[in-house]
Order: structure tokens, then C-alpha cells, then sequence
């Protein structure tokens, strides 16, 4: 949005400029509202179930029970929501254009599932994300615990066959386990033993964790990315992935506890909140297909520092999207 765009949106302010999640008349633009009230839907996009001439559906995972540490994030996709309207005035910066200029993007609001039945989550999730895919949107996740990547992923395949996945996480999640078990450190190697995912494209990046096994994924661990830099990263990414259809996962604990203290199995020795977006900027021309910010457990956060990294992170994956796409939306 321009700033006399801006200008203009606030001198003319109505009623109508408040809770814009519900009065808002299109899901393209950004309108500007007051950060501290409102409907806080993600990055004030409308809620909308129908997903009909939708890009992008955002929506909530809030599910935790496959942790193994601390448990919480199922209210990351609300802490999540509330702090992007701190980022919901105006577009990232250092892109040139506005995301939602090219995209129209809705909050789906959150996925059902049932926690007396633990059971038949996994496949109620992925029905429901199957049903979203269905309209031919993009789905982008906000978790949840790490788990809430599997059901989307096996939802994807279906349609495109083994993913290229980029992580970005302290753990691998590919720790060796029995079928069916539901582990959010584990949720990987069973992605690439079903072939939901194709490790021999897929990238994995932050790891600061022991697991003597790869899978034949490329892992990039913490040790090697302080070293070798983030333009060093940004090219293993993109050699690895190409123009295959990919999926970006990304953990909140890949930021160092001092970025992130709002997660269930926080890990010294990580990234700070820059380096972290420099990167995903750097994710733009890949072609992205599916995307989630995940284990941001608010209980342990402060002063929204977590849930304010992960709105930026989100934002920051939805200009990588819209990098490819022309603007639809001169208003
Ligand atoms: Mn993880
Ligand atoms: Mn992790």
C-alpha cells in the first residue's frame, strides 16, 4: 500500500474500518485498522469458509498432543493471529510489492478434531485438509505441534506426487519409530517412508540435535549454517529443490531461545529473527506449494516476542508465494 494510500484509508476511516476479518468487502489489499482491537484473524484476511476464488488459506492447527517436551502450541494459531495484526497495516518490507495485492487470502479459521479420540486425528486432519486442496489453494498452516505437517503433507502428495520439503528446525524430526505412531519428533521419517515427501530433493536446515541417521535428506545443521552464512544456505536450497513443487516447514525453534522463547522444546545455539527472514526471502521464485509455522507454545513466550516471529515468518512466506504471481487488485 502506498502511503498516500494509506493517508487516504485513515482520513476516510468508517465504522466499517474495525473487524475488518468480518466487514472487510475483498480478500485482496490490505486495509489499514487499529493493531489493538478488532477481530484478530490472520493479518486481518476475512473469515471465510468458503473458499472459493481463494489463493491462500490460512489456517489454524491448534492441536499439541504429540509432543514429547512442553506442551501449549495448541494456542499458537491464536497468538499467532493476535500479534499479526501488529503487521496487518502495512506490506513486508524490502519486497517492492504487497502480497495481498496478488493474493487473495482468507483465514479458514482452525481445524476441527476431537482430543478424547486421539486416534482418529491424523486422518480427521488430513481429510479437512484435503477438502481445502480441493479448491486448488494454497494451504498455509499455523500449528499446532510439528505434527500437524504430516497430514497436509500426505494431502499434497496426492495431488503432486513426493514433495521437495525445506525445514527449518533445531530438531530433525526424522527420529527412526514404529507405523502410526503420533510423535512430533518422528513425523518426517514417516513422511519420506510413505513417500509423501522425496528426501533426495528435500532440505533440512538449523538442526542442532543428535540423530546419527539422515534418511537421505540433506541436513544443514546449526553448526554448518553459522559457518557457512546464509547466502551459502540459500544456494544448497535452491541446488537441491529447483522448480519442483515444495513444501516449507518451519519450526519456531529453529530461532535461538532468545528469539523464541514461546516453544515446547526450545535448543540453545540457533538463529536470531533476522537471519530467519533473510532466509525465507530468499525462498522467492521456488514454487511453493504448501507452507506452516509451527510449535509456538504462548505460555512460555514474553512480550509476543515467538508469536510476533512467527506472524513475520507467515507474512514473509506469503510474499515468497506472491513473488511469482502478477498483482490482481488496483483499489
Ligand atoms: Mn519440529
Ligand atoms: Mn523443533
Amino acid at each position: 500500500m502506498s502511503d498516500q494510500r494509506l493517508h487516504d484509508q485513515l482520513s476516510t476511516a468508517t465504522p466499517r474500518a474495525i473487524d475488518s476479518a468480518i466487514t472487510r468487502p475483498s480478500p485482496y489489499g490490505t486495509l489499514a485498522e487499529p493493531t489493538y482491537s478488532g477481530i484478530t484473524s490472520f493479518l486481518r484476511r476475512p473469515y471465510r469458509k468458503d473458499l472459493r476464488d481463494t489463493d491462500v488459506a490460512v489456517f489454524g492447527a491448534p492441536f499439541d498432543l504429540a509432543t514429547t517436551n512442553r506442551p501449549g502450541a495448541r494456542l499458537g494459531p491464536r497468538a499467532i493471529r493476535s500479534a499479526s495484526a501488529s503487521l496487518a497495516w502495512c506490506p513486508p518490507y524490502r519486497w517492492g510489492f504487497d502480497p495481498l495485492d496478488r493474493l487473495s487470502v482468507v483465514d479458514f479459521g482452525d481445524l476441527y478434531f476431537d482430543p478424547g479420540r486421539p486416534a482418529d486425528i491424523p486422518q480427521g486432519l488430513y481429510e479437512q485438509v484435503r477438502d481445502i486442496l480441493s479448491h486448488d489453494v494454497l494451504p498455509l498452516a499455523l500449528g499446532g505441534d510439528h505434527f500437524v505437517s504430516f497430514p497436509i503433507l500426505r494431502a499434497l502428495s496426492e495431488r503432486h506426487g513426493p514433495i521437495s520439503l525445506i525445514h527449518f528446525d533445531a530438531h530433525s524430526d526424522t527420529w527412526r519409530d514404529e507405523d502410526d505412531r503420533v510423535d512430533h519428533g518422528t513425523m518426517f521419517f514417516h513422511a519420506a517412508r510413505l513417500g509423501y515427501v522425496d528426501p533426495s530433493t528435500s532440505i533440512q536446515l538449523g538442526m542442532r540435535t543428535f540423530n546419527e541417521e539422515t534418511h537421505g535428506f540433506q541436513v544443514c545443521d546449526a553448526e554448518w549454517l553459522h559457518a557457512q552464512g546464509i547466502d551459502r544456505a540459500l544456494h544448497a536450497i535452491h541446488s537441491r529443490v529447483g522448480q519442483r513443487p515444495c513444501y516449507v516447514s518451519f519450526d519456531i525453534d529453529f530461532l535461538d531461545p532468545a528469539f523464541a522463547p514461546g516453544t515446547g522444546t526450545p535448543v540453545c545455539g540457533g538463529f536470531s529473527t533476522h537471519e530467519a527472514l533473510r532466509m525465507v526471502r530468499g525462498l522467492a521464485s521456488l514454487n511453493v506449494i504448501g507452507m506452516d509455522v509451527v510449535e509456538v507454545a504462548p505460555a512460555y513466550d514474553h512480550a509476543e516476542i515467538t508469536a510476533l516471529a512467527a506472524a513475520s515468518i507467515a507474512h514473509e512466506l506469503l510474499a515468497v508465494v506472491a513473488s511469482r504471481r502478477p498483482c490482481r487488485h488496483d483499489d
